[in-house]
């Protein structure tokens, strides 16, 4: 309850900063959805077709999955009750991290995994505490501009809390990196990057940043959220795709997006591992996710690695195909992305609000992203496949994003 005579400063702050956004046009909205994540969503009582969530394989509502942690939780409950150096770790945590290394272990010779509850914290987990493998002032990191939040956070804290030098680098200029590695005298170096840049879906030259690695003995730490699953043939993600191994690798996946369930894993090799058990604070002082998840995940993995992943991969590289040669805006302007991620860059925030909101009339579910996830001026629809749509789906959602470029191009003309 709020009236002017119990408003304290903070209260007050609050709301304008709130009002300031919503006239910017930046406020965001949650919206609750009536529905198990698949391609269709219920919302407020209506049938939408999303083509907004990660599920990139349409495992999330898989009955396979759903008996799975029916399953897990008959034989484990539901709470693991301490975080795992207490007593929260489990036989089914430590199967899931001995197939996620054995999924990474002909691209990081000697991994080994740990699962975290979610990527955001295996980010942070991993970046501050392999930061702190150097003394004060001795570790230099090289973060790509487009990195995602969580290992900007990262980056900023490792920074924060161990003086480490950050620098920026533009992942389609490596040479620029090179140089800036090569006049680099600090005895630590690593270097961050997201796998498949989650806002263009386009991917970071691997083979090139894992040279450079090698040239200026750096780590490279590479964060496959958007990759785990779909990305190489046994969908082990971008060094399968990219064909590379090195024990200086360090992979963090994230198993809420293709693996269809939820939590994270950093994998590296092994001593690197030991070294995020004995100082990576957010791992240590966090309760473990549930045994029953882990075994969900267990499943999981087994599908992604059989014929039930490979078909899957194979409906979504089929629906990209399509985007890419079918496609065609007149104005709007489509990334060339060979992943599940498929941008349509509008610009400004009000065209694309107004796109998102005529899909949302047309019966469809494709949010407008707006900064600060985006840059000024490169306001977006960003549009993501799962293997659970249909040709027939994508063929409809083209019709109706060329039907919408052209009332919002009218509607731009007459203002
Ligand atoms: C989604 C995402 C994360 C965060 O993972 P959660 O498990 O959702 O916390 C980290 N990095 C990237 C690139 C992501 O897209």
């Amino acid at each position: 309850m709020t009236n002017s005579s119990n408003i304290f400063s903070a209260l007050h702050l609050a709301q304008e900063q709130i009002a300031d956004l919503e006239s910017q046009l930046l406020k965001r909205k949650l919206r609750a959805t009536q529905s198990p994540c698949d391609t269709r969503a219920l919302v407020d009582g209506r049938e939408l077709r999303a083509f907004c969530s990660n599920d990139y394989l349409g495992l999330a509502n898989h009955p396979a999955l759903v008996k799975a942690l029916a399953e897990g939780g008959q034989k484990y409950g539901v709470g693991s009750g301490a975080s795992h150096l207490i007593s929260g770790h489990s036989v089914a945590h430590e199967l899931l991290e001995t197939q996620l290394a054995s999924f990474q272990k002909q691209h990081i010779p000697s991994a080994r995994a740990l699962f975290f509850s979610t990527g955001y914290l295996s980010n942070l987990t991993a970046i501050t505490a392999f930061a702190r493998l150097a003394p004060q002032g001795n570790t230099s990191i090289y973060s790509a501009k487009l990195n995602h939040a969580s290992l900007i956070d990262g980056v900023r804290l490792a920074s924060a809390q161990t003086q480490a030098s950050v620098t920026l680098f533009d992942h389609t200029q490596i040479d620029s990196l090179n140089g800036l590695l090569k006049i680099d005298q600090r005895p630590l170096k690593i270097i961050v990057t997201d796998g498949v840049f989650s806002m263009d879906g386009d991917k970071a030259p691997m083979k090139e940043l894992l040279k450079l690695a090698e040239q200026h003995d750096a780590l490279l730490l590479v964060d496959d959220a958007h990759g785990f699953g779909v990305l190489g043939k046994h969908g082990h993600g971008i060094l399968e795709q990219d064909n590379i191994c090195s024990d200086r690798i360090i992979y963090i996946g994230t198993l809420g997006k293709a693996a269809g369930v939820s939590g994270a894993f950093v994998c590296a090799q092994e001593t690197f591992i030991e070294w995020l058990v004995q100082k990576g604070r957010p791992f240590i002082y966090s309760t473990a996710t549930p045994p029953a998840i882990a075994h969900t995940l267990s499943k999981s993995l087994e599908m992604i690695k059989g014929d039930e992943g490979a078909n899957r991969r194979t409906q979504l590289n089929k629906l990209i195909r399509i985007w890419q040669d079918e496609m065609q805006f007149s104005q709007w302007e489509k990334v060339s992305s060979y992943t599940a991620i498929q941008p349509v860059i509008l610009g400004s925030n009000a065209n694309a609000l107004l796109a998102s909101k005529l899909l949302d009339e047309a019966g469809y579910w494709i949010p407008a992203i707006r900064p600060p996830t985006v840059a000024n001026g490169s306001a977006r629809l960003r549009i993501t496949f799962s293997a659970n749509h249909s040709e027939a789906d994508l063929r409809q959602l083209i019709a109706t994003l060329k039907a919408i470029e052209h009332q919002v191009l009218e509607k731009a003309k007459h203002e």
